[in-house]
C-alpha cells in the first residue's frame, strides 16, 4: 500500500498539480497566457469549450491514476500471486549518485525509444486500427496541447504509449525504489512542461524546443514529431514544420550568445580603435618634432662644407 501512496503522491505533486496550475493560469489570466503560448489565443483550454476542457482534465487524471494502480497491481502480482521477488528493488542500502545517474540515463533512452515507436507505428499506423482511430479522435481532437493533454487519450492508447515506456525500464533493470520514484517524478514534470504549449519555459534550449515540437505534432495532425526528445525524429526524418530541430535551437542559442559576444567585441574594438588613434596621433606629434629636429640638423650640416669650401 505504501508503494501506491508514494506513487500517487509523486504523480500528484509533479504532474497533476503543475498541470492544474498551468490550467488555472490560462483560465484566470487568458490575455497573459496568450502572450506565452506557442499557438496564442487558440491554445487557451477554455476556448474549445468548458465541457471539453472538463472532459480532458477528468480523463487525464483518470489515466494518471490508472497508471499508478496498474504499477501497484503489477508489483502485487509479482510478490503476492506469483510469489516472485518484487520488480523494483527495495533495500536499505541506497544506490550511489553515479548509479542513479546511469540508471536514469538508460531509463530515458528506453522510454524514448519505446514511446517513439509505439506512437509512430501503433497510434499513427498507416493501416487504420482501433488504437489509431481512438488516438486520433481522443488526443488529437485537441488542436493546441496544454499540460493535461499529455495523459488525455483513450485509456487503451495511453497504456502502451505512456505507461509501458515509463514502467518498462524500471522492470528491465530492476531499479532501486528510489531511482524508480525519481524517474517517475522527472517524467511527470516533463509531461506537464512539454505538453503545456508554453513557449516560455525554464532552460533555454531543452524545454521550449520540446514543447514547440510537441505543439507541431498536434498542428500537423500527427504527421511527425512522434518522440518527446528530438533525436529519434531527427534520425528517422520525421520532424515536421513548425518544430525547429535541435540544431536550429542550438544555432539560435549560439546566435544569441554570438550577438552578445559581437556586441562586447565591437565595444572592445571601438575602445581599441580610439586607443590606436590616440597612439598614432601622439606618435605623429613626436614624429613631427623628430623630423623637424633632423631637418634643422641637416641644414646645419649643409651649411658647414660651404663655409669650408670658401
Ligand atoms: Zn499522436
Amino acid at each position: 500500500m505504501s508503494k501506491f501512496t508514494a506513487l500517487l503522491a509523486i504523480r500528484t505533486i509533479f504532474y497533476i498539480l503543475p498541470s492544474l496550475l498551468f490550467l488555472a493560469f490560462g483560465t484566470a489570466f487568458p490575455s497573459l497566457a496568450v502572450g506565452v503560448k506557442a499557438q496564442g489565443e487558440s491554445a487557451i483550454p477554455s476556448r474549445a469549450g468548458k465541457e471539453k476542457a472538463a472532459r480532458v482534465v477528468a480523463v487525464a487524471i483518470f489515466n494518471a491514476l490508472l497508471g499508478v494502480a496498474l504499477q501497484t497491481g503489477t508489483e502485487l502480482l509479482f510478490t503476492e500471486v506469483f510469489h516472485m521477488r518484487s520488480g523494483i528493488k527495495v533495500t536499505a542500502s541506497l544506490p550511489t549518485p553515479w548509479g542513479i545517474a546511469k540508471d536514469l540515463l538508460s531509463a530515458f533512452a528506453i522510454c524514448g525509444v519505446l514511446h517513439y515507436h509505439i506512437h509512430r507505428y501503433v497510434l499513427h499506423s498507416e493501416s487504420s486500427s482501433y488504437l489509431s482511430r481512438w488516438h486520433s479522435t481522443w488526443q488529437h481532437s485537441v488542436r493546441a496541447p496544454y499540460a493535461f493533454v499529455a495523459t488525455y487519450d483513450h485509456p487503451i492508447c495511453y497504456i502502451p504509449s505512456h505507461w509501458v515506456p515509463t514502467y518498462a525500464p524500471a522492470l528491465l533493470f530492476r531499479f532501486h525504489v528510489l531511482t524508480c520514484h525519481l524517474f517517475t517524478a522527472l517524467v511527470s514534470l516533463e509531461e506537464a512542461l512539454v505538453y503545456s504549449g508554453y513557449s516560455v519555459l525554464p532552460s533555454t534550449i531543452v524545454f521550449p524546443g520540446m514543447a514547440r515540437r510537441t505543439n507541431a505534432h498536434f498542428t500537423s495532425k500527427g504527421k511527425g514529431n512522434f518522440g518527446v526528445w528530438v533525436l529519434l525524429d531527427w534520425l528517422s526524418g520525421t520532424t515536421v514544420a513548425g518544430g525547429k530541430d535541435v540544431v536550429d535551437d542550438v544555432g539560435d542559442e549560439m546566435e544569441k550568445h554570438g550577438a552578445a559576444r559581437r556586441a562586447s567585441g565591437a565595444i572592445e574594438n571601438g575602445k581599441g580603435m580610439v586607443e590606436g588613434a590616440k597612439e598614432r596621433l601622439s606618435g605623429a606629434e613626436t614624429g613631427d618634432r623628430k623630423s623637424k629636429r633632423s631637418e634643422r640638423r641637416q641644414m646645419r650640416k649643409e651649411s658647414v662644407p660651404s663655409i669650408e669650401g670658401e
